[in-house]
């Protein structure tokens, strides 16, 4: 049984390269680039793969939890950071490349890649108008084992 809490030391190359630019990013979503914002920005930037707020929190260790937190939903909220649920119920979170994407997680490596399909989101948007259900949006995680965890084993 493969263990789900992928270990931040996992040996991987991130699919997913941050914008180093941090400070345009918070730009372009229309806030403030304010120290604090850009010093958590540039520590997601510089976390080598998906990442929990525990080990955000311990890279800014002079930032307060509540401003963490406070970061991390802003930049969710305008779809520079995603939040990505493990099989096991954990979270995980991760820079985005920027606009609507699903996500396949390793539940080996925990790598996590994106992936896009508009004919996807189209019929999840049929599904909830057929269902007499008002959409406010979705996620989509796709679990199993990538490419690199396959071939390195059996
Ligand atoms: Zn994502
Ligand atoms: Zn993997
Ligand atoms: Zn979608």
């Amino acid at each position: 049984m493969p263990s789900l809490t992928p270990s931040r030391s996992a040996k991987y190359d991130p699919n997913v390269t941050a914008n180093p630019d941090t400070a345009s990013r918070l730009a372009g979503i229309g806030q403030r680039v304010t120290a604090t914002r850009k010093a958590v920005l540039d520590a997601m930037g510089s976390t080598p793969g998906p990442f929990t707020i525990e080990d955000l929190c311990a890279a800014l260790p002079g930032v307060g939890r509540a401003t963490v937190f406070r970061t991390v939903k802003l930049l969710q909220e305008h779809d520079v950071l995603c939040r990505v649920v493990l099989e096991d119920g954990g979270v995980r979170y991760q820079l985005s490349t920027g606009g609507h994407h699903h996500h396949l997680v390793c539940s080996q490596c925990g790598s996590v890649q994106e992936f896009a399909d508009s004919r996807l989101d189209a019929l999840i948007r049929k599904n909830a108008r057929e269902s007499d259900f008002e959409l406010d949006g979705h996620s989509l995680e796709l679990y199993g084992r990538c490419n690199r965890c396959r071939s390195s084993s059996d």
